[in-house]
């Protein structure tokens, strides 16, 4: 056997998002399951010719999902939540878990390791029912026989399946452990029949955390266990997005027929290849979470220095993780796009794949030769591209690329009480406002043209006028325009900077039937004009109070997008942070005294190896504190933060200096909010109190009762008044009825004087 590719796992939502189309015309009642299924079946085949015809050799069945791989498998092993047993139906049962249903709340859902896409967590305890089902398996298997695929079959495993669930009634769900196994192998078993022989492809990301030694303890019998089901069966253990060094040596004690690594994300997998043993490897050479096309020399070069440790038979080159984390295809974006020439989406990848298991058989055929010219040549010319490079951009990052701010916090924040004089328990919101059907509609048609300019801003600006007039209504302390600008944070900004391309159909799935479309960033970033003031401005100008000022800072920005990778985070960063310090510059001068810079995504970019954290909060930090190194003393700087775990990271928050921190903290009452008491964080902190994902009001009681909560941990002089997040998927009436119970809550304890 000659080198192979293989493909980890393909696109679920489709080309043109068929799946998340079907899927919300089934829960709007339009469609029935049988016609979801049958919509799904189409497009499960339309994804497997794709693939064939690109004469991929391995090409995986259950990698497609209604909703989330990990809910697949919960349903696989019957680990259904205890609220939704009594429903019959499969469907029901199965999007009641996704999605809740009219008596039961959903499961939680929470991020994919480091992705954007999230999964279900499982829940686990006594009365879990473990029992196999392998009917998704089978019909897929089947489906893709039919087509003379003969599929791999993907499914998550034990270790990462349970590493992720948690468990209601113990503090460990490994406690489940060993049903769990056993489940397993019945699954195991079941799917021997399927076919003579079937290779099955387990995903166990969880080996590249740093792993905790009962993880490891697992491996040696989890796999002796699974490999020893049935002579049919050989089993690949799948690994992506880190190195897996400490597993690889494990794993290769048991009698598994191959391990997946990730080159691309893993450079350090290299080095564990000397205990690799007599396995096949799967090695992702191709990058599954960016969309640049390869550099073919380079991934040559890694290729040999692979096949230096691996014999080329057992060596199946890889994607480096499934393909669900970029777009499908190019095909769709227009000809015309400038920086196209270097992008590859899912389809693409195929294509790299194939055409580099082609040169490696020495295939001296034209097409071929002129592919890996064509690349060299793409390479050589992007190196130079003024589309990319912009030298007055570079001078200036490493000029001033390490600027701070003046003051420390302590002269900071009398400057600023003095001159703000607000009362205590400063009451505000995080920024937007609701984003209305009309709201839209207005920026929609603004885009296509439809309206005027004239039109457009004047539309906005009486919304802007409604929200000021709204807050000074309610009483609210520190006032926001309530952004009906932006129908993103991050793509506002992006579209407004340049070294960023949006792409037309670049769609990623983020949940269930959930995308996104993520920018590009490609070039080098500058700010050809202020992006907020006219915007703020007006705002304040309708207002005696203190308007913020409203900005997306560099972390979440690049977290949010797909990021180039020719240059450093850190100098991406610094470039960003640049414009944006300009603009804070900006603001300041138009007289805006409060400025916030939301970094929503900060915690999500955490590395999942502990020895590149330091790096990350350092490229980090330094990019929040250069964005408002223009900030004068006086001007308060504000962060805000969604849902985020502060106890690892707390001396970071501390580091990044702001002079008040916005947070999520509705649900999970003080426990998020210890962690700044207990390390004695003397900055100002806005605990959320407004759980803004309910479409709940509280009452004025029930805030008060919030609010004193929070006063058992922080002082009152250290703490303001907010909702949870920003307000814009809420209605209005939610927010006018909860916005002012907040207000009058935050009142009562005021001149209660306790
Ligand atoms: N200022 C933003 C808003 O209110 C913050 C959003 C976020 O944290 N995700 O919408
Ligand atoms: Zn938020």
């Amino acid at each position: 056997m000659s080198t192979q590719t293989y493909l980890t796992g393909f696109s679920r939502i489709g080309e043109h998002r068929e799946l998340k189309k079907a899927l919300e015309q089934y829960w709007s009642g339009k469609i029935s399951f049988p016609e979801l299924e049958e919509l799904s079946k189409k497009l499960r085949a339309k994804h497997w010719t794709e693939q064939s015809g690109q004469k991929i050799d391995y090409i995986s069945s259950n990698d497609f999902s209604y909703y989330d791989t990990m809910l697949d498998t919960s349903i696989m092993i019957n680990a259904i939540p205890e609220r939704f047993r009594d429903l019959s139906q499969y469907e029901d049962i199965y999007f009641s878990m996704a999605r809740g249903n009219a008596s039961s709340t959903a499961m939680e859902m929470t991020k994919w390791f480091n992705t954007n896409y999230h999964y279900i967590v499982p829940e686990l305890d006594k009365r879990t029912p473990f029992q196999a089902n392998i009917n998704k398996i089978r019909t897929e298997y089947r489906e893709a026989k039919e087509l003379g695929i003969q599929s791999k079959i993907n499914l998550i495993g034990p270790i990462t399946y349970t590493g992720l669930s948690k468990s209601l009634d113990t503090s460990d769900p490994f406690d489940y452990y060993e049903s769990i196994l056993e489940t397993y192998v019945k699954v195991i078993q079941e799917i021997s029949e399927l076919d003579d022989s079937i290779i099955l492809q387990i995903d166990e990301p969880i080996l590249v955390k740093d792993p905790a030694p009962k993880l490891l303890d697992l491996i040696i019998q989890t796999y002796n266990t699974l490999a020893s089901v049935s002579t049919k069966i050989k089993i690949i253990v799948m690994t992506y997005f880190e190195q897996a060094s400490e597993a690889v040596p494990l794993l290769s004690q048991t009698p598994i027929w191959g391990i997946g690594l990730d080159f691309i994300h893993g450079k350090d997998n290299l080095q564990s290849l000397s205990s690799i043993g007599d396995k096949v490897l799967v090695a992702g050479i191709i990058d599954g979470r960016n969309i640049w096309i390869s550099h073919y020399d380079e991934a040559l070069k890694l290729i040999e220095s692979i096949r230096e440790q691996v014999p080329h038979n057992k060596l199946l080159l890889s994607t480096s993780c499934s393909l669900l984390h970029v777009p499908y295809s190019l095909r769709n974006e227009p000809q015309e796009a400038p920086i196209k020439q270097w992008l590859a989406f899912g389809v693409e990848k195929l294509k790299e794949l194939v055409l580099l298991k082609a040169i490696l058989e020495n295939d001296n055929t034209s097409e071929t030769k002129a592919a890996l010219e064509e690349n060299r040549n793409i390479h050589k010319n992007k190196l130079v591209s003024s589309l990319i490079h912009n030298d007055k951009v570079q001078q200036r990052v490493s000029k001033e690329g390490n600027r701070d701010r003046e003051g420390n916090f302590h002269e900071r924040i009398q400057l600023q009480r003095q001159q703000f004089n607000l009362p205590s328990l400063p009451t505000t919101t995080i920024g937007s406002f609701p984003q209305t059907k009309e709201l839209r509609k207005i920026r929609r048609d603004y885009k296509k043209k439809l309206i005027t300019k004239e039109v457009y801003e004047s539309s906005l600006k009486q919304y802007i006028k409604e929200c000021v007039e709204f807050q000074e209504e309610i009483d609210l302390d520190v006032l926001v325009h309530g952004e009906p600008e932006r129908n993103d944070m991050v793509e506002y900004f992006g579209e407004l900077l340049e070294g960023f391309h949006f792409t037309s159909n670049g769609w990623v799935q983020s949940y269930g039937s959930r995308c996104v479309k993520p920018p590009i960033i490609y070039g080098d970033i500058s700010r050809p004009k202020a992006m907020t003031v006219e915007w703020i401005s007006y705002a304040q100008s309708l207002t005696k109070r203190i308007m913020k000022g409203m900005l997306t800072g560099p972390v979440t920005i690049i977290n949010w997008s797909f990021v180039r990778n020719d240059l450093s985070r850190e100098l991406i960063s610094q470039q960003i942070a640049l414009a944006l310090s300009d603009e804070v510059r900006d603001l300041q001068e138009a007289g805006i005294k409060i400025i916030q810079v939301d970094e929503a995504a900060f915690k999500e970019g955490y590395p999942l190896r502990k020895k590149n954290i330091k790096s990350y909060e350092d490229w980090a930090v330094k990019g929040f504190k250069l964005t408002v190194s223009t900030a004068h003393k006086e001007t308060q700087i504000h962060t805000h933060m969604c849902y985020s775990a502060f106890n690892d990271i707390i001396e970071t928050i501390e580091a990044m200096d702001a002079d008040v921190i916005t947070i999520e903290t509705a649900r999970s009452g003080n426990r998020l909010l210890k962690v700044f008491r207990d390390s004695q964080y003397k900055k100002e902190i806005g605990p959320g109190v407004y759980d803004i994902h309910s479409p709940r009001v509280p009452s004025v009681q029930e805030f008060e009762d919030q609010i004193r909560e929070r006063l058992k941990v922080l002082p009152v002089d250290q703490m303001w008044v907010n909702p949870d997040c920003g307000l814009k998927t809420r209605a209005w009436e939610e927010v006018r009825s909860a916005l002012t119970n907040m207000v009058r809550a935050t009142k009562r304890i005021r001149s209660s004087g306790d």
